[in-house]
């Protein structure tokens, strides 16, 4: 599975993950050193980065390959690719600066995997912790943020991960870090790091024949690491890790991490909490702005930049940090009605519509909780419509949603019997997304992608609780955030009997056709699988920026282009990938066509391959 920026590569038969220089040129040695001889190498200094090993004149040339902010690839000063595969392909017919061309590749002996380096270990683990921390989740919710957002993730926890290693202590004096490190075992090579301001300076210290030498480490203006003099970094792990194995100007090479005494590291926040004390005394950062406090302020400058965010600009803001990321009920403070009837005098209602539909308006209220008031989206019938059927409706769309909890469906907060009925739900302030994506043409391929991956996190949650939506399209989808969807709309949701995986309708209603599957409209039969056809629909709706499927087309017509075997055409610029899972999505046949779980997974990898 992809999940890094190294991952991109393993499937390159010259790619060797993450050796050193030397390593390189051994291979390159035994491949006979041939002019043109080449490997591909993870970057060991720079996130996302690559290096090219290259053999010319019986010696081995190393060119940095750079992860530039906006994706692409590039030597120093080069010309930009798409991915480092590109980039030897393109250097295979120009040299364009590098000593000759490239050749022939050495390719990994049979049994040689990539290497992984030893952050790639570490990170599951630090991911994990960090969400934990930072926005105080646990079981399904933390293991949703992880996958929806692994990403972005990684990139924040690259830049800070240094904050775990027992070689960081944090901002020390240098007295006191000479203290530390004299203390004990006078090992030669024995180091540890510590914090010199709070512009992201730091300092090493290294003892070597009982004298602790300091070195300082600067950042310079691109928020890139390095000694004086000395070769940059983007982490300071990177660079412990690069003086472990060759000292390239420090005295000698780092050997042991100086142990901390007691609860020297500067950070608390990122240490998993001491026992027996309550997690709730563990600051949760959810309600915090973007700028979470445990985070160095230029560090998070730096993930700001590796994220594609403009220097001044705030991290953008996850799914984690916004206030409907979990049920409010999560919160063992806040008490649950025992029957969902909410208290009228609770709800504010403002006189602003968001929407509205036959059944009658949307409008924006607050709900008072013991927490504070709640922004709210409150579904309200018609007065006039005295028909019970609609009322019946409502009732059926809220018993469906008050049995579902997952980040990435709207809750239901509870309904409400007063001079209406009303729906009271979470609030997703920028509405439809097909709404939003034909007022917002700059979103990017990787922002949709982001979305309709979330859209199918949902969806597998319903397909493992045995629930089939049955609408389920992009006005459906409503965005709490640019980068944050929820699916909405119940009215014609069913929760299969424990002994059917489909649904059965009684006769033809009135259905969004375009969305349906072939055996919905000629058996009447519904399914997860069905869903997974309306799905198709939603991406293509979603990479269309929110055009009309068929446009044009009565849903007769519509019906007859499917039994004919032809689908819709992939919409413009839409990257292959995402055409072909459409494509698969509209399989005709029920048995052939992917559930959710494949279709979630599929559409994952993309995601975290073209993240990187
Ligand atoms: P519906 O009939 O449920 O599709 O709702 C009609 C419209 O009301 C939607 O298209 C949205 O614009 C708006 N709406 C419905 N539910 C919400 C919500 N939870 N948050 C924000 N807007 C909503």
């Amino acid at each position: 599975m992809a999940t890094n920026a190294a991952n991109s590569a393993n499937h390159l038969p010259y790619f060797f993950g993450n050796i050193t220089r030397e390593e390189a040129e051994d291979y390159l040695m035994q491949g006979g050193l041939s002019d043109g001889l080449y490997l591909l190498r993870q970057s060991r200094n720079y996130l996302g980065g690559f290096a090219l090993s290259l053999a010319h004149g019986k010696k081995v040339h190393h060119y940095t390959i750079e992860r530039e902010l906006s994706g692409s690839y590039a030597i120093a000063g080069g010309k930009s690719h798409m991915s480092p595969a590109e980039l030897i392909d393109y250097h295979s017919d120009e040299a364009d600066g590098l000593v000759c061309l490239l050749r022939r590749s050495f390719n990994r002996p049979p049994g040689v995997e990539p290497k992984t380096g030893p952050f790639e270990d570490l990170k599951e683990n630090l991911i994990r912790e960090y969400v934990k921390q930072t926005w105080n989740l646990q079981g399904h919710a933390l293991e949703q943020a992880i996958i929806s957002q692994k990403p972005q993730l990684e990139k924040l926890i690259a830049t800070t991960a240094h904050e775990k290693m027992p070689w960081f202590h944090g901002k020390i004096s240098r007295e006191e870090s000479e203290h530390r490190i004299l203390l004990g075992k006078k090992t030669n090579g024995k180091f540890l790091l510590r914090e010199r301001d709070n512009n992201g300076s730091y300092a090493l210290c290294l003892l070597s024949e009982g004298k602790v030498l300091h070195y300082r480490i600067d950042r310079d203006k691109t928020g890139k690491l390095s000694i004086p003099d000395g070769k940059k970094f983007d982490t300071l792990w990177q660079l412990v890790e690069h003086y472990s194995y060759k000292p390239d100007g420090l005295q000698r090479v780092l050997t042991i991490p100086c142990a901390q005494v007691g609860s020297g590291n500067a950070n608390t926040d990122f240490l998993p909490p001491l026992p027996g004390i309550h997690p709730k005394l563990y600051p949760s950062h959810r309600h915090l702005p973007a700028d979470s406090a445990s985070i160095n302020p230029y560090v998070l400058q730096r993930t700001r930049a590796l994220m594609g965010a403009d220097q001044g600009d705030q991290r953008e803001a996850l799914p984690m940090d916004t206030e409907v990321y979990e049920s409010p009920y999560a919160d063992p403070e806040e008490i649950k009605p025992k029957n969902v009837y909410l208290d009228r005098a609770m709800l504010n209602l403002e006189d602003a519509e968001l929407g509205s539909g036959n059944f009658g308006t949307v409008k924006k209220g607050f709900y008072k909780m013991k927490k504070g008031a709640k922004p709210v989206a409150v579904k309200i019938l018609k007065n006039e419509n005295n028909d019970p059927a609609v009322k019946d409706e409502l009732l059926r769309e809220a018993n469906v949603m008050q049995q579902l909890d997952n980040p990435y469906i709207v809750r239901m907060i509870g309904i409400c019997e007063a001079e209406s009925w009303m729906l009271v739900m979470e609030m997703a302030e920028l509405g439809p997304l097909n709404k939003f994506l034909q007022k917002n043409r700059h979103v990017k391929e990787k922002n949709i992608t982001e979305l309709v991956h979330q859209v199918s996190m949902g969806m597998k949650y319903l397909e493992e609780n045995n629930f089939v939506h049955r609408d389920l399209a992009a006005r459906n989808v409503l965005l709490v955030t640019q980068h944050y969807a929820k699916i909405s709309d119940f009215g014609l949701s069913k929760a299969l009997a424990s002994d059917e995986n489909y649904y059965k309708a009684q006769s033809h209603g009135k259905w969004p056709v375009k969305w349906y599957a072939p055996e919905c409209m000629n058996f009447y039969k519904f399914s997860s699988k069905s869903d997974v056809w309306s799905f198709g629909v939603l991406m293509w709706e979603a990479f269309s920026y929110g055009q009309k499927p068929y446009k044009g087309m009565k849903g007769s017509e519509v019906a007859q282009m499917i039994e004919r075997g032809d689908r819709m055409e992939s919409p413009e610029a839409c990257p292959s990938e995402m055409y072909d899972l459409m494509k698969l999505c509209w399989t005709y046949k029920v048995d052939k066509r992917p559930g959710f779980s494949a279709v979630e997974l599929r559409l994952r990898n993309y995601y975290y391959d073209i993240s990187q």
